[in-house]
C-alpha cells in the first residue's frame, strides 16, 4: 500500500525487483537441489548372526559407508532383511553390498541374479564370495569367475598385497604395493585369474608365504579383489576382524570400488 502514495513507474520497479528476486531464489533453490540428489543409491545387506569377526567388519563398514556416502554425494542404506532382495525393493538401487552373507532362499538368489545380468552393481566382501559343497548355488560360483574356495590362514594376519592392474579406476591413485591390515585371507582353486573375463586388480604378495600359524597358506596365486568384467561387480577378499578400515590406502581402494561401481 505504501508503494501507491509514490508514482506508477516506482510500484512496476517494486513487482519487477520481486520477480526477480523470487526467480533468483527459485534458481539457487533448484542448484540447491541437484547438487543434494544423490549420484547413486546403494543398499548394503549383512547379517547379525554370522561369526562374531564378520558382525564386527559390517559394523565397521557401515561406518565407514556411511561417511563416504556424505562426502561423495551418494546415497547408502543397509538392511539386514535379506528378504529385500525382491525385484520392488531393490528398484531404487543401482549398487548392492553384501558385507557378511549371501542370500540363501531361491527367491532371494533369483532376484540377485535378474538384478547383476541386467546392470545392476555389486560388491562382495569376504564371505560374501564364499562357496562350498554346502552352498548349493551354481550360478554364484560362476559369477565372480569360476573361483572356488580352497582354504584360508588362520589367525587372521596382515599381508603385503600387488596392485596388479593400474589403468583401472578401482586402482587409481594407489601405490606399486601396500601392507594390508589382519584379514583371513582365501585362496581359490581354481583361481578366478584362470577365466579369461576377470580382471585381476590385487593380489596377494607370494613372499607372504607361509601365511598362518594353525592353517597354514603355503602357495599358490591368491588374488584379493578382482572383477568379472561381464558384469558391474568387485569382489574384496578384506572383511575378517576389527582392522579392515584401518588403513587409508585399503580405504580408498574401498572408496575407488563404490564409487566406480556407482557410476554410468
Ligand atoms: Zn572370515
Amino acid at each position: 500500500m505504501v508503494a501507491e502514495k509514490f508514482c506508477g513507474g516506482q510500484i512496476v520497479n517494486e513487482v519487477t525487483r520481486c520477480l526477480f528476486v523470487a526467480g533468483l531464489l527459485l534458481s539457487v533453490w533448484s542448484a540447491t537441489a541437484v547438487a543434494n540428489d544423490p549420484a547413486f543409491k546403494v543398499l548394503a545387506f549383512y547379517s547379525t548372526t554370522v561369526e562374531p569377526d564378520h558382525v564386527h567388519v559390517a559394523n565397521d563398514a557401515l561406518v565407514f559407508f556411511k561417511d563416504l556416502a556424505a562426502k561423495n554425494n551418494f546415497a547408502f542404506e543397509s538392511t539386514t532383511d535379506w528378504d529385500k532382495l525382491n525385484d520392488r525393493d531393490l528398484k531404487p538401487y543401482q549398487v548392492i553390498i553384501w558385507l557378511n552373507d549371501f542370500p540363501h532362499t531361491p527367491e532371494q538368489r533369483t532376484t540377485f541374479q535378474n538384478y547383476v545380468e541386467h546392470g545392476g552393481a555389486w560388491l562382495g566382501t569376504h564371505v560374501a564370495g564364499y562357496n562350498d559343497e554346502s552352498t548349493k548355488w551354481p550360478w554364484f560360483v560362476d559369477f565372480p569367475g569360476g573361483a572356488v574356495f580352497c582354504s584360508n590362514n588362520w589367525p587372521p594376519l596382515p599381508a603385503k598385497l600387488i596392485v596388479d592392474d593400474h589403468t583401472s579406476p578401482v586402482t587409481k591413485g594407489l601405490p606399486a604395493t601396500y601392507d594390508a591390515p589382519a584379514n583371513e585371507w582365501y585362496l581359490w582353486k581354481p583361481s578366478p585369474r584362470l577365466n579369461k573375463n576377470v580382471r585381476v586388480l590385487v593380489t596377494l604378495d607370494p613372499s607372504n608365504y607361509p601365511l598362518g600359524v594353525k592353517d597354514v597358506i603355503k602357495e599358490g596365486d591368491l588374488p584379493v579383489v578382482w572383477t568379472n568384467t561381464k558384469y558391474k561387480i568387485i569382489y574384496m577378499n578384506m572383511g575378517h576382524g576389527d582392522k579392515i578400515f584401518s588403513d587409508a590406502t585399503q580405504n580408498k581402494l574401498f572408496a575407488n570400488a563404490i564409487v566406480w561401481l556407482g557410476s554410468k
